[in-house]
C-alpha cells in the first residue's frame, strides 16, 4: 500500500514551482493552470505580496494558539466584517471546518433563544459541504457516506432551486437552511439568484437561519468578495476557505451578531485556527482582492472568458452542452466524459479539473489577464478537437 493514504485518483505529475498562473513540472514542463489548487489560488502561485508577507511573519512569530490575543485575527476579522453583512468571525484551517462552526452556531442559536428541538438544517441535493462526518450527512450523498455508519443526525435534503420542497420541508425541528450560492463540486449549478432571495424570505418568515456555504464561491471568485451580493441578500451565518489564503489553510465562519449570540466562552474553538501565519497571509490577499478594480477585472476576465467558451461551444457541435456560472467559477457541461477532457486538455499542457453532471469546471486565479485567457481557449480548442477526432482512442487512453 502507498506511504501516502490512497484516497485520492492523482495525476501522475509533479510540481515543483509555480508562477502566477503557470506551474512548473520537476521536469521543467509549464501548465497553465485553471484549477488554481481547486479555487484555491486566487492571486496565482508565488504573489510576490503573498511570499512576502508569509515570511515576514515566519521571521517573527508562528502559533500562539488562542489563549492569547491574536492581532492579525482582529484585523482580518474587522476587516471581513466591513465588507460584509457579519459582525464577527471564527477562523479554522478549512472549509468544512468553517461548515462545522456554522452549523454548531445555528444549533446553539436556537437553543440559546428558547428552542433548543430547532436543530435540523435543509440542505440541497447535489451539495457538497466537506469530507468531516456533519458535512457528509449536510451534502447527503451516498457516495460521500457510505461505509461510514449512520450518517449524523440533523438534516433534510430538498431538490436544489424548488422553494415549494424547502417550504414543505420545514418543521417545528427546522433550525435553517445551508446552500452554496452557487454549487462547486455538484457541477457549478446556480439555482438562481431569485431562488436566494426566496429562500431568504421564507427563512425570515419562519425564524430560521439562512446559512450560506461560500467556501468556493467566495473571495472574489464569482466578481462579487461574495457570491450572495449578487442577489442582494445577506446570509445569517456564511462559511468561507479557499480562496481565503490564497493558498495557505484559511477559513472563516461569518455570522452576525444575532446569529452568533450563543457562541459564548468555550463553546467553539480549535488550536491551530487563526494562526499569525495565516492571518499575515489572510490580510494580505484581502489588500489585493478589496482593491476596488479586482472585482471588476474579475467580471472582465469571467465574461471574456465566457465568449470564448460560447465560440468554442460553436466551433465543436456536440462536445460542449451548457456553459455555466458566474465570474470565474465556470463550467462546461461536456457530451464526452469530462475525465477525458481533463486528460486531452492536460497534454495540452493546461489543468482544469472535473466536477459532477460531467462539467469541466474553469477555475483559474482571479488576477490572470487576456493572454491567459487566449491561451486556454487555444487549449480547449486542440483538447476539443483531439477528442472529436480521436475520441475512443482518448477514452481508452484514460478512462
Ligand atoms: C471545498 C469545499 C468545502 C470543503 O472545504 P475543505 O477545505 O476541503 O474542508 C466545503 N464547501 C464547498 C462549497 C467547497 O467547495
Amino acid at each position: 500500500m502507498p506511504a501516502v493514504l490512497p484516497t485520492y485518483a492523482r495525476a501522475d505529475l509533479v510540481f515543483e514551482r509555480g508562477e502566477g498562473a503557470y506551474l512548473f513540472t520537476t521536469a521543467g514542463e509549464r501548465y497553465l493552470d485553471f484549477t488554481a489548487g481547486i479555487a484555491v489560488n486566487v492571486l496565482g502561485h508565488a504573489h510576490p505580496k503573498l511570499t512576502d508577507a508569509l515570511c515576514n511573519q515566519a521571521q517573527k512569530l508562528w502559533h500562539t494558539s488562542n489563549l492569547f490575543r491574536v492581532e492579525g485575527q482582529e484585523r482580518l476579522a474587522e476587516r471581513l466584517c466591513a465588507a460584509t453583512f457579519a459582525d464577527t468571525v471564527f477562523f479554522t484551517n478549512s472549509g468544512a471546518e468553517a461548515l462545522e462552526c456554522a452549523i454548531k452556531m445555528a444549533r446553539k442559536f436556537h437553543s440559546a433563544t428558547g428552542a433548543p428541538e430547532r436543530h435540523r438544517l435543509i440542505t440541497f441535493e447535489g451539495a457538497f459541504h466537506g469530507r468531516t462526518m456533519a458535512t457528509i450527512a449536510a451534502a447527503g450523498q451516498e457516495k460521500l457516506l457510505s461505509g461510514f455508519g449512520p450518517p449524523m443526525p440533523g438534516f433534510d435534503q430538498v431538490p436544489l432551486g424548488d422553494i415549494e420542497a424547502a417550504r414543505a420541508a420545514i418543521t417545528p425541528e427546522t433550525a435553517g437552511f445551508l446552500i452554496e450560492p452557487i454549487q462547486g463540486e455538484g457541477g457549478i449549478r446556480n439555482p438562481g439568484w431569485p431562488f436566494l432571495r426566496a429562500l431568504r424570505k421564507l427563512a425570515d418568515e419562519h425564524g430560521l437561519l439562512l446559512i450560506l456555504d461560500e467556501v468556493q464561491s467566495g473571495v472574489g471568485r464569482t466578481g462579487r468578495f461574495f457570491a450572495h451580493e449578487h442577489a442582494g441578500i445577506v446570509p445569517d451565518i456564511l462559511a468561507a476557505a479557499k480562496g481565503l489564503g490564497g493558498g495557505f489553510p484559511v477559513g472563516a465562519c461569518l455570522a452576525t451578531e444575532h446569529a452568533a449570540q450563543g457562541m459564548t466562552v468555550g463553546t467553539h474553538g480549535s488550536t491551530f485556527g487563526g494562526n499569525p501565519l495565516a492571518m499575515a497571509v489572510g490580510n494580505a490577499v484581502l489588500d489585493i482582492v478589496l482593491e476596488p478594480e479586482f472585482l471588476a477585472h474579475v467580471r472582465d476576465t469571467g465574461l471574456r472568458l465566457r465568449q470564448q467558451l460560447a465560440e468554442l461551444s460553436d466551433a465543436h457541435p456536440g462536445m460542449i452542452e451548457e456553459v455555466r456560472g458566474e465570474g470565474l467559477l465556470l463550467g462546461l457541461k461536456c457530451s464526452p466524459p469530462v475525465g477525458d477532457v481533463v486528460a486531452a486538455l492536460r497534454a495540452q499542457h493546461m489543468l482544469a479539473v472535473g466536477a459532477s453532471e460531467n462539467v469541466l469546471r474553469l477555475v483559474p486565479p482571479l488576477n490572470i489577464g487576456e493572454d491567459e485567457v487566449r491561451e486556454a481557449r487555444g487549449c480547449l480548442d486542440a483538447a476539443l478537437t483531439a477528442l472529436g477526432t480521436d475520441a475512443p482512442a482518448a477514452a481508452a487512453h484514460h478512462g
